[in-house]
């Protein structure tokens, strides 16, 4: 999907800054996906204007965080896509409290708040990707998730055209799931975290780090776990006892390593990739009668 020349010049008016023709391989972890032009939304001010004038132009588009969850189509794709800015994005404390805009690194959060002897997210540590995303998905590993800490998110919302704060309270975080609506836009967050002296903080880190290094295959290109894992069981688990890893289809692969981790051997396409999805997915249901969901969010053209 290409911006046309009218609409570029008025995007820019409105501060956004656009790179067009790019490779969405480029800005995934898969290193899987096509082309289209990428609007990177500079101020959060005009995201309203911005909207409207992409609903005016009748312009399809996506939401891209840091690109650690998603299975992009091959080839030149029908949408364009939005994306906030990684450079100097916003965090502050005061006292318990922590504000963070979306665009930040969520890793790099998790540390400024441990500096500030700040805790409770030690398990997000190794968790790629953005706030924003952490924040659609209520990423979480080892006993924690994100929404537990949420007292606040600043949201474009396409259903009234305006940014809204919305309560904590009145957002639901389930499991990889949220309440928000598919076109809301999360642009920061409020965060309330407990007191813990940074030794406390590190040491919970470094255990956590050790877990990952030595169960997932983090030098690979994967977008981690492709399905939730079912109620009261592990998807990894009954693929690997079905024998699955290192299956393939071209350079998609089942992770030799963590049996819910499939990655991107060399040049896999998406439809490779989709491929073995759906092998391993009618292997599961076959043999455990379980339909597993994905947890990887695909966008198909
Ligand atoms: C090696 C590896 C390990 C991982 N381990 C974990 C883990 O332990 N636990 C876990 O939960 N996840 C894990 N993941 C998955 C992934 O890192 C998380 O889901 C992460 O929170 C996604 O963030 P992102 O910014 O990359 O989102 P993206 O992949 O860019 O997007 C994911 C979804 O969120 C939406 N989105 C992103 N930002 C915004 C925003 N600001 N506003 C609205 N929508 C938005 C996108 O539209 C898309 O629907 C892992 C991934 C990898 C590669």
């Amino acid at each position: 999907m290409r911006i046309h020349d009218k609409a570029a010049a008025r995007l820019e008016e409105l501060g956004v800054e656009l790179r067009l023709g790019i490779s969405l391989s480029e800005h995934t972890s898969l290193e899987i996906g096509g082309t289209t032009d990428m609007l990177l939304l500079r101020r959060h001010e005009t995201i309203p204007d911005v909207m409207r004038l992409l609903q005016d132009e009748d312009t399809p588009h996506r939401f891209l965080g840091g690109g650690t969850n998603v299975l992009i189509a091959d080839g030149e794709l029908p949408w364009v896509v939005l994306h906030l800015p990684t450079s100097q994005p916003g965090m502050r404390v005061e006292g318990n409290a922590v504000f963070v805009d979306a665009a930040a690194d969520l890793g790099g959060m998790v540390t400024f708040c441990a500096k500030r002897d700040l805790g409770g997210m030690e398990g997000l540590i190794g968790v790629p990707g953005s706030v924003g995303g952490a924040l659609r998905m209520n990423a979480g590993a080892y006993g924690t998730q994100i929404g537990t800490y949420v007292r606040e998110v600043d949201v474009y919302r396409a259903a009234t055209g305006k940014i809204e704060t919305m309560r904590g309270n009145d957002i639901r975080f389930d499991y990889r799931h949220t309440s928000f609506a598919p076109d809301d836009m999360m642009l920061r967050v409020k965060l309330e975290l407990p007191s813990k002296p940074y030794n406390e903080i590190i040491a919970g880190i470094r255990v956590c780090n050790e877990k990952r290094r030595s169960s997932q295959p983090l030098n690979q290109k994967s977008a981690g776990c492709i399905f939730k894992n079912p109620p009261g069981g592990s998807a990894g688990r009954m693929i690997d006892e079905l024998k699955l890893k290192g299956h393939r289809v071209g350079d998609a692969m089942v992770s030799d390593r963590h049996a819910n981790f499939f990655v991107n051997a060399a040049h896999a396409s998406c439809s490779d990739m989709l491929k073995l999805i759906d092998e391993v997915r009618e292997r599961v249901r076959t043999a455990y009668g379980i339909e597993l969901e994905n947890e990887v969010i695909v966008w198909q053209n």
